[in-house]
């Protein structure tokens, strides 16, 4: 099949590169004319693993292209994915949507034939109404329909998401669209990922849902964290003890900094939007979204009071800046909040990350960038791990006590043991479980 990508950022590349493996053309097109032009020379503008590779493979298969021209890449298509980013938008935290509405309009001018035309990125209820409202009053005589197909996967795991999901959502009930669709995933099907089909504005809500659901999951076990710490309870003990149950289910039950990243804060506080517009308000979201927004500046003061109740002058060691590990993605990221609160106490701060500081650098003004983590802890009053990359889970922490002026480690992902770290005489400071000092 013909399939062309609009938008070529984390999703849209993704899936574009593993949509050509699975033996479909695919065009990735995109409005920026640097990344196209880089993606065409081999540069992968973004940092996921194994992306390089299934682009590469694929371009010289001649499955895999890119272009700046929508018109030429969706005139043959049969199926055109809309994969543009949907942000907060300034001033209200509804999704902006106006890229996807762009994207629809230049579609409709250029669709010939019956053409599939596949939301991908996360959109509010009715949204697909709206595409397709678009799309027939700029081009009455169009023969399209307006699929809504959310995306899963999580970066830093993206192919492997892509090409073994817990489900593909279809929202349609366009009896020509659902076999377009089911040829699009057939050899995802062969691998037994089951496909949902729904209503359009059913498939919406599912992606919504799911994210909500999730961060909602991430808060409770940090609340809980909050709580097993005043009552001398480890968190950690807790989640597995909760999490062994299948009802509970173990996974995103881990306490740490909050919840960021390039999705979860937009769509839990869109969809706290959303439900307010119809008169429908789903508090369990707006408290969720009301506590993470308060955990990263208490995840600063948690740093001050490991540096005594006072960081003015002190120099603060931060491991880790991307929201997670194996992205480059900055955008959200608890660092960021972190930071700026520990510089606002007076610290000066440096920092390491493996993929993120190119990003970092345009975010953290006030941050000196370090090129390993021994580099940064020399002369640190405090450590502290942000983002769990692998590099960040063997740390010799001798060496380290030897380079550092106090030998004080913050773990807001509870990577280590406490007695692990403790034996080389620092003072270990968790999230969720007893302190050694
Ligand atoms: P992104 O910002 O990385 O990429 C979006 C791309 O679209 C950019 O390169 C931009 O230049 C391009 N673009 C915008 N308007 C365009 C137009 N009219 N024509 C051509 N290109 C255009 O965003 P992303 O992280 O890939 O997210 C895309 C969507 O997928 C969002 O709705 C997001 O919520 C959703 N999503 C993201 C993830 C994730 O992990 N990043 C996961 C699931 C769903």
């Amino acid at each position: 099949m013909r399939l062309v990508m609009i938008g070529a950022g984390y999703v849209g590349l993704v899936s574009g590169a593993c949509f050509a493996d699975f033996g479909h053309d695919v065009i990735c097109v995109d409005k920026i004319e640097s990344k196209i032009e880089a993606l065409r020379n081999g540069v992968i503008p973004i940092f996921e693993p194994g992306l390089q590779k299934i682009v590469e493979d694929n371009q010289n298969a001649g499955r895999l292209q890119f272009s700046t021209d929508i018109a030429a890449a969706v005139r043959d298509a049969d199926v055109v994915f809309i994969a543009v980013g949907t942000p907060s938008r300034r001033g209200d935290g509804h999704a902006d949507l106006s890229y996807v509405y762009a994207a629809a309009r230049e579609i409709a001018l250029a669709v010939t034939g019956f053409t599939v035309i596949v939301t991908k990125s996360t959109v509010p209820v009715g949204t697909g109404d709206e595409v397709e409202r678009i799309i027939r009053e700029t081009n009455p005589a169009a023969d399209v329909a307006v699929v809504s197909n959310p995306e899963f996967l999580r970066e830093g795991a993206a192919i492997a998401d892509f090409k073994r999901p817990d489900r593909i959502v279809i929202g349609t009930e366009d009896a020509r669209a659902i076999e377009v669709m089911r040829e699009v995933y057939r050899p995802l099907y062969l691998n037994e990922a089951p496909l949902l089909f729904c209503e359009r504005r059913t498939s919406e809500l599912i992606k919504y849902a799911a994210n909500a659901f999730l961060a909602m999951k991430i808060t409770f076990i940090n609340e809980i964290a909050d709580l097993a710490e005043r009552v001398g309870a480890d968190v950690q003990k807790v989640a597995k003890g909760i999490g062994l149950d299948k009802r509970i289910g173990g996974k995103f039950l881990h306490a740490g900094p909050g919840y960021g990243g390039s999705c979860f804060p937009k769509d839990t506080v869109a969809l706290v939007k959303t439900a307010q517009d119809y008169d429908s308000p789903v508090r369990l979201i707006e408290a969720t979204v009301a506590v993470n927004d308060t955990r990263k500046r208490a995840m600063a003061r948690k740093i001050v009071a490991a540096c005594g109740g006072d960081v003015r002058g002190k120099k603060v060691a931060i491991l880790g800046l991307t929201f997670k590990p194996n992205t480059d993605d900055m955008r959200e990221a608890p660092s960021l909040a972190i930071i700026q609160a520990l510089q606002d106490n007076g610290a000066i701060v440096h920092a390491y990350d493996p993929e993120g500081m190119a990003a970092a650098k345009e975010l953290l003004p006030g941050t000196t960038f370090g090129k390993d983590a021994y580099e940064i802890a020399e002369g640190a009053d405090a450590l502290v791990l942000v983002t769990e990359w692998d590099e960040f889970r063997a740390l010799d922490f001798r060496r380290l006590g030897n380079l550092m002026t106090s030998a004080v480690f913050v773990d807001l992902r509870n990577v280590y043991p406490v007695r692990e770290v403790t034996r080389h005489g620092f003072i270990y400071h968790g999230v969720g479980r007893r302190n050694s000092g």
